[in-house]
């Protein structure tokens, strides 16, 4: 049988045993509506007010700061939506990046024609905002500055201690969407000075469809669902018990082993990194090389197209992502790799490869010996890699 590397880790993670066996009572068996006054009821309330002072320590947060959501997404849009409508009034400009997940620029999109104005912050070639871009950036009616921690496409790790520190200091609030970098990042609310911080369960190792909202008290939020009073009343609608409950013993889990886990995913990181750029031509690594998430790896092969490269490494067993949004129903190259400056051509021959605790150094000397294999044989293919061995025509590669 074919063996199968999951290297896509940053699209979605396996939920640990452990966790499905912590939920499945809340299904069949303690499923009381948190609402309900019984104790059938209460019981399963105690159970996620616990869920929710674990999760909060891990973030070092007040427990009723942590607002319980459906995913990152929505977390994210009411991030952005609700706060920038409840200060409106003392401004409607509202900063972000060019490198944000669709989550915070398509809600910055929206917010436009709402009426809003938007400043997107440039990145420099390894994707990293320049604290000084903010401060110029920021103006009296700025109330908002939305940051994303970590990039879920280049890995690139944000100052956000220091971002945030700006935005304060002219009296605009700082939220980050945290999505890729919970549980792989040490993240602590009060030292890094967030006002609001979005993740998801999904990422690490918890079930799909369950998100949280950090919201610092005296933040005046919206609630984005209108409806019942849960989640003191600022996010109606019954909770997702199980869910909840799996992603406050998903982040235990995370962080129990935080050390051990995020070293050996550096050391396989770092060894797929050294091996692909010294043995194949013509690749860049794209993203910081040590400020960057401790599983990420995304490199751009010239002369090869991105989809071909993971279909061919799908029949290889190697299961990664690709750098064009296609699966958008558009064929354009991310708007994250033209952002760092890559040439359209190049941005399509790009792949990304996310680890885990599970990828074993096997998997990586397997996938790095795949890679110089479909790479050779796509570029034997190409037209464009014949003129350039034979010197017709030169790519100019962003280095
Ligand atoms: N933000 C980032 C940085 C992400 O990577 C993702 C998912 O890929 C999201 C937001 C959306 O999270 P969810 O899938 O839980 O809606």
């Amino acid at each position: 049988m074919l063996r199968q590397i999951y290297l896509d880790n940053a699209a979605t993670t396996a939920v640990f045993p452990e966790v499905v066996k912590t939920m499945l009572p809340y299904f069949t068996e303690q499923y009381g509506n948190p609402s309900s006054l019984y104790e059938f009821g209460q019981s399963t309330k105690a159970a996620i007010t616990d869920a929710r002072a674990r999760i909060a320590t891990h973030l070092n947060a007040q427990a009723q700061d942590i607002y319980f959501t459906s995913c990152g997404t929505e977390s994210d849009n009411w991030a952005l939506k609700a706060t920038a409508e409840a200060y409106a009034h003392k401004g409607k400009h509202i900063i972000t990046s060019s490198i944000e997940h669709h989550a915070i620029s398509h809600s910055a999109e929206w917010l436009e024609k709402q009426g809003f104005e938007l400043t997107y912050l440039p990145v420099d070639t390894d994707g990293l905002i320049a604290p000084a871009e903010l401060a110029s950036a920021i103006r009296e009616d700025t109330t908002l500055v939305s940051i994303i921690f970590a990039n879920n496409e280049i890995g690139t790790i944000q100052p956000i201690a220091e971002l945030a520190a700006i935005a304060h200091e002219r009296g605009a609030l700082f939220h980050t969407d945290a999505v890729q970098a919970v549980a792989h990042v040490p993240i602590d609310v009060e030292a890094l000075d967030v006002d609001m911080l979005s993740a998801s369960a999904h990422k690490f190792h918890g079930p799909k469809g369950v998100g949280l909202l950090y919201v610092r008290k005296g933040v005046k939020t919206r609630s984005f669902l209108h409806g019942g009073a849960q989640e003191r009343k600022r996010r109606a609608g019954t909770e997702n018990v199980p869910s909840i409950m799996g992603m406050a013993q998903a982040l235990d889990i995370c962080m129990e082993r935080f050390d051990e886990r995020v070293a050996h995913e550096q050391e396989l990181r770092d060894h797929l990194i050294d091996r692909v750029l010294a043995e194949v031509d013509h690749v860049r690594l794209n993203g910081h090389r040590t400020l960057r998430l401790p599983n990420n790896a995304n490199f751009s092969f010239e002369f090869v197209e991105g989809e071909s490269l993971l279909l061919t490494l799908e029949q290889k067993g190697v299961l990664g992502s690709s750098g064009s949004a296609c699966a958008s129903g558009s064929l354009d190259p991310s708007h994250v790799l033209l952002a760092i400056g890559l040439p359209h051509e190049i941005a399509h021959g790009s792949l990304r490869l996310t680890l885990s605790e599970e990828t074993t150094r096997a998997d990586i000397d397997y996938t790095v010996e795949a890679i110089k294999e479909v790479v050779k044989r796509l570029r034997d293919m190409s037209p464009l890699f014949e003129d350039f061995t034979q010197g017709k025509k030169a790519l100019s590669a962003v280095r």
